[in-house]
């Protein structure tokens, strides 16, 4: 047993907070009958329970990681028809969805799951679980641009907080350097606006740790469910 508004949250219908508002707005329905009481408890594996009249789901609650290729966009249908994370996920019958974004030309960690409730505390901007890339750039960059970037730089919708941020790999003579980064927000394109910034555009972007969790030895375009210790490290 449950208590109502962390079953709905967990069906991913809304927030905690959300979920008890809909429940004091009387828009909850336990086996038909109207609840408003926050503390009452129910079975999600017995219980009828609805939402504005749409029984929730009562899925089993699935973690998986993927190691995304180039080319795929994060969603789950594209109008232009694009290839999309679904495409990668045989087997998979669960409505899983991505926590998080990675764009279209990035590779790399990508978490999926049908837990709404963990969904949305990973992407709350107020928890910030740590994600590192390596980004290609173009040229080589002086170690005062690498802290510079460390210490945050001015992009269109504000300063970036503080990074970590080193060589992973220089080529002096190709004049290429893959940087090791790690961000602890997640603003639209960062890596990428971040390197632009320093006049360093990247070529290659690659996320490969999202908190504890790595790739190990997933394949790219492969996917695995997390190990429980897995999922338990990034609460
Ligand atoms: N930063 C980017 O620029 N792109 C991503 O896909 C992720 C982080």
């Amino acid at each position: 047993m449950e208590r109502l508004q962390k079953i709905i949250a967990q069906a991913g219908i809304a927030s905690r907070r959300k979920s008890e508002q809909l429940i004091r707005d009387g828009l909850v329905q336990v086996n038909g009958e109207i609840v408003k009481e926050l503390g009452v408890k129910a079975d999600p594996a017995v219980d009828i329970i609805t939402v504005n009249g749409q029984k929730i789901n009562s899925e089993k609650k699935i973690y998986l990681i993927m190691n995304k290729v180039k080319g795929v966009i994060t969603s789950l249908e594209d109008p232009q028809g694009r290839k999309t994370i679904l495409d990668f996920l045989p087997g998979i019958k669960e409505r899983v969805y991505p926590i998080g974004r990675l764009d279209y030309d990035t590779e790399g960690l990508l978490l999926l799951t049908n837990d709404g409730e963990f969904a949305n505390m990973l992407t709350h901007p107020s928890y910030q679980v740590p994600k590192t890339y390596h980004a290609t750039v173009k040229g080589v960059p002086h170690g005062t641009l690498l802290e510079k970037l460390a210490n945050g730089v001015e992009l269109e919708d504000g300063m970036t907080a503080p990074a970590r941020v080193e060589y992973h790999d220089v080529d002096t003579e190709k004049k290429v350097a893959t940087i090791s980064i790690t961000i602890y927000e997640g603003r639209n394109r960062q890596v990428r606006r971040m390197f632009a910034a320093i006049g360093h555009e990247v070529t290659l972007l690659k996320r490969v740790q999202y908190g504890d969790v790595t790739l190990q030895q997933l394949r790219r375009g492969k996917f695995r469910h997390l190990h429980q210790f897995e999922i338990e490290s990034l609460l």
